[in-house]
């Protein structure tokens, strides 16, 4: 892979290195992002029309049937080349964050530390009442199950379309997009907001935007750099050119 070498540079050189991810940075690992045909008894099921709080108050089990699928393909999922340069990167500068889309654990499986989660984390299930996260609930032959404490339904703690995101995390990563002078983009279609905005707000403050995507997107053309290529081949060769 040829490689630039002023964006070499870049990363040798820059203080404040953001990195955003979405679930393209998975899909290596085997977990399939929203776009991407799902298989068997999901196959006729729209994710997008799976992840909202309508569908759950319409269909509880259901939903919570396919985020059980979800969690157990995630839990054998393992992190892949792209996760694990991104841990190591974190190592190389001097300030570092890492902000993702996904829920699926595996940056922090990879080492990476002080996750910036937007959008939760499917390992976690809370209260659908009062989002107070529950570790253990009696067993029953109840689907969903029910919170211990209230005896309202459990659900993941993710952030489902339409919700807010969590308390803080977008604060920050507002903040962090601002200050930086390098930010990436990786494997995000750049189209779910407010996640989206984020590699705008660098560009806007002068930060140089690197994208990593197969594809083009909305934020290609934002881009200094458009790398096209599977994040778990041009991230780790990033890293090597730059730090051997
Ligand atoms: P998306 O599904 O909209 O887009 C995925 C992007 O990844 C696409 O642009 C695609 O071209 C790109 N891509 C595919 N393979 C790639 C690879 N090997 N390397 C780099 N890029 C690759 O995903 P999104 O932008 O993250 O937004 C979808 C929403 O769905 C998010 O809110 C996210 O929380 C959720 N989601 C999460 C997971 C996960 O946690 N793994 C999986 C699916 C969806």
């Amino acid at each position: 892979m040829v490689l630039d070498d002023v964006l070499l540079k870049y990363m040798q050189t820059a203080v404040r290195v953001v990195v955003l991810t979405g679930a393209g940075v998975s899909a290596e690992s085997g977990v399939p992002t929203f776009r991407q045909a799902q298989t068997g008894l999901w196959a006729q099921y729209d994710p997008h029309d799976l992840a909202t709080p309508q569908a759950f108050q319409r269909n509880p089990a259901l939903v919570w049937e396919w985020y059980a699928w979800r969690r157990d393909l995630v839990s054998k999922a393992q992190p892949n080349p792209a996760h694990l340069a991104l841990a190591e990167l974190a190592q190389r500068v001097d300030q570092f964050a890492l902000i993702t889309q996904n829920v699926d654990n595996l940056h922090q499986r990879a080492g990476s530390q002080n996750v910036i989660e937007l959008h939760g984390n499917i390992t976690r299930i809370k209260c659908a009442d009062d989002g107070r996260i529950v570790t253990n609930w009696p067993e029953s032959d109840e689907t969903p199950p029910k919170c211990p404490d209230c005896d309202h339904y459990l659900r993941p703690d993710v952030v489902w379309f339409g919700e807010n995101l969590p308390r803080g995390a977008l604060e920050r990563a507002i903040q962090l997009a601002r200050d930086c002078d390098l930010f990436f983009s990786i494997g995000t279609s750049a189209l779910v907001q407010p996640a989206a905005s984020l590699p705008l707000l660098a560009v806007e403050n002068g930060a140089v935007l690197v994208e990593i995507n197969p594809d083009q997107t909305p934020l290609t053309r934002y881009a200094d750099y458009a790398l096209h290529g599977p994040a778990g081949e041009v991230l780790p060769a990033l890293v090597q050119a730059v730090w051997g």
